[in-house]
C-alpha cells in the first residue's frame, strides 16, 4: 500500500515550540508502523516561507524575508531532525519544484474559471509597505474606549469588525493606517456547496462528529469564496495578467 502523511507546515516567524513536537508526533507514529508493515511511506513537511508572519518578522528585525526564512529553515530542519520525527521529505515553499507546481495548478484553475477578481478598501500601513491583518492593526473600543488588538475588545468582551474599531494603527510600527484599493484572486469555494454537501451525506458515518458538525454548518451559512493570492513582497508570483503584483 502507498501511504502519504502530510504534517502541516511551520511559519518561518521564529521557533519551533513543544506545540509542534506534539502536533508532528502522531504522523510520525503511524509513518513508523506503516514501514514496518512494509507499506510504501512518505511522511512529508516543509517551512512555510511565505505569507504576513514572515514579512513582519522581517521589517521588526531589519532583514529581507529570504534572510528570516533561511535562518528558520535550518533551525526547524534541525530540530524536527533532533526530536527524531522520520521525515522523508522536509522542504520548503520556495523550493523550485513547488513554485512551479503551484503556478501550473493556479493557472488551471483561473483558465477553468474558478478564480474571480475583488476589489476590496483594506487597511494598509504606508511605512511598512503592508495591508495590515486583523491581528496587525491597534485601535479604540468605539463602546468603551479602551485600546484594542484586532477585533475584540479585552476589557468590554465587544465582538467588532474592524471598519467600527476608531483611530486604527499599524501595530508593527505604530503608524496611522489608511484604507487603500486591494485587489486579489478568490478561489469561487461557493460553485461546490453542492458537490461538498452530497460528500458529506456519502461520508457522514465515517467523519468524526466535529467534522460533520463543522462542515454543517458551514454549509448552513453558505460556503464563503476565499481569498487564494495575496499583496505581499516575498511569495510565489502570479503567471497571470494583471496580477504581476500579487503573490500566491
Ligand atoms: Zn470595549
Ligand atoms: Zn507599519
Amino acid at each position: 500500500m502507498n501511504i502519504i502523511i502530510g504534517i502541516s507546515w511551520p511559519f518561518a516567524n521564529g521557533e519551533l515550540h513543544i506545540g509542534h513536537a506534539a502536533s508532528s508526533l502522531p504522523g510520525d507514529v503511524i509513518a513508523r508502523y506503516h514501514r514496518l508493515k512494509g507499506d510504501k511511506v512518505i511522511l512529508v513537511s516543509g517551512t512555510d516561507c511565505h505569507g504576513t508572519p514572515t514579512e513582519v518578522k522581517a521589517l521588526q528585525e531589519n532583514k529581507s524575508p529570504k534572510e528570516i526564512v533561511d535562518e528558520c529553515h535550518v533551525s526547524f530542519a534541525k530540530d524536527f531532525k533532533d526530536f527524531g520525527i522520520s521525515f522523508d521529505l522536509y522542504n520548503r515553499t520556495d523550493d523550485l519544484y513547488h513554485k512551479k507546481f503551484v503556478q501550473e495548478q493556479f493557472v488551471k484553475y483561473y483558465n477553468n474559471g474558478y478564480l474571480k477578481e475583488k476589489e476590496e478598501e483594506q487597511l494598509y500601513c504606508d511605512n511598512c509597505k503592508l495591508f495590515l491583518a486583523d491581528r496587525y492593526i491597534i485601535g479604540i473600543c468605539p463602546k468603551c474606549g479602551a485600546e484594542i488588538k484586532g477585533d475584540e475588545c479585552e476589557k468590554c468582551g465587544s465582538l467588532l469588525t474592524i471598519d467600527e474599531v476608531k483611530e486604527t494603527k499599524c501595530a508593527i510600527c505604530g503608524n496611522k493606517a489608511s484604507y487603500k484599493k486591494n485587489k486579489n484572486l478568490y478561489i469561487k469555494l461557493s460553485n461546490f456547496q453542492n458537490n461538498i454537501k452530497d460528500l458529506l451525506e456519502s461520508k457522514k458515518s465515517l467523519w468524526r462528529e466535529n467534522a460533520v458538525n463543522f462542515t454543517e454548518r458551514y454549509l448552513k451559512e453558505g460556503i464563503p469564496d476565499r481569498c487564494a493570492s495575496r499583496t505581499l513582497n516575498y511569495g510565489i508570483d502570479i503567471p497571470i495578467d494583471g496580477f504581476k503584483e500579487n503573490i500566491i
